[in-house]
This record gives structure tokens, C-alpha cells and sequence, in this order.
């Protein structure tokens, strides 16, 4: 697909925007729950919507339903410390995850987890692109 085609198509159809932006979500983390690492079944807002969180890449990460369901509306760092699944360098990932640091993040994951394999290519692009957003 052309370029200019993807900007009109996302103009004219907000929901395949949305489609695309919460597969570059998960793409980030290799569709794995930044929380745990198990498989990311959704959108995690950290700071819940509920007490004013965007729906930013930034303040959006994957998540799999059980953590998801689980940390609910509480601190998503406060929450995290207590898990018993609890990893200082996911801790460090979520933090540069909020900051808007995704390369910090995803290296910090995949020192975390040394099986973890992302598809990154197009982060330089969606960078770029989500933050335009
Ligand atoms: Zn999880």
C-alpha cells in the first residue's frame, strides 16, 4: 500500500486507525504482556481512563486479561512491586514505557526476557506517527 493511501484511508476510517494502532501496541512488546510476558491479550491503560488517562501509546501498554483484570484501577507500579512474577527491569521497562522512551523500554524487556523476539522495523515510523497522532 502507498504511503498517501494509509494517511486517507486512516482519515477517512478512525476505527482502522485504531485497528493499527493497537497492533503497533503489541508489535512493541512482540504480543507479550509487558507486566508478566505471557501472551498480551489487551490495551492496559495505566493511568486508568477512569482517573483520566489518555488513550496515548504512552500511557497504553500491552497486557494479558489477567493482569489486566487484576491491577483493575490501582498505580500500575504500585500494583506491579507486589506481584510475585515482580522483575526491577519490566519495573524500569514500564517506567521509559510511560515516558515515551519505547526503544528503552523494549530493550530493557528483552534483557528481561531473553526469548523475546520483536518486530520492530516500523518503530522509527510509528514513533513518528503516533506521536504526530
Ligand atoms: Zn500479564
Amino acid at each position: 500500500m502507498h504511503i498517501n493511501d494509509a494517511v486517507f484511508l486512516e482519515d477517512l476510517c478512525p476505527k482502522f486507525r485504531l485497528r493499527q494502532w493497537r497492533k503497533s501496541i503489541h508489535r512493541f512488546t512482540g504480543k507479550s504482556c509487558i507486566y508478566c510476558g505471557k501472551p498480551s491479550e489487551s490495551i492496559d491503560h495505566v493511568l486508568p481512563r477512569s482517573q483520566g488517562g489518555l488513550s496515548t501509546t504512552e500511557n497504553c501498554v500491552p497486557a494479558c486479561l489477567s493482569c489486566n483484570g487484576d491491577k483493575s484501577d490501582e498505580n500500575a507500579l504500585y500494583w506491579y512491586r507486589k506481584q510475585k512474577f515482580y522483575d526491577p527491569r519490566r519495573a524500569m521497562a514500564i517506567r521509559a514505557w510511560l515516558e515515551g522512551d519505547l526503544r528503552l523500554a523494549i530493550r530493557l524487556l528483552q534483557w528481561a526476557n531473553p526469548n523475546f523476539r520483536v518486530i520492530n522495523q516500523n518503530l522509527e515510523k510509528d514513533q513518528s506517527k503516533y506521536k504526530a497522532a
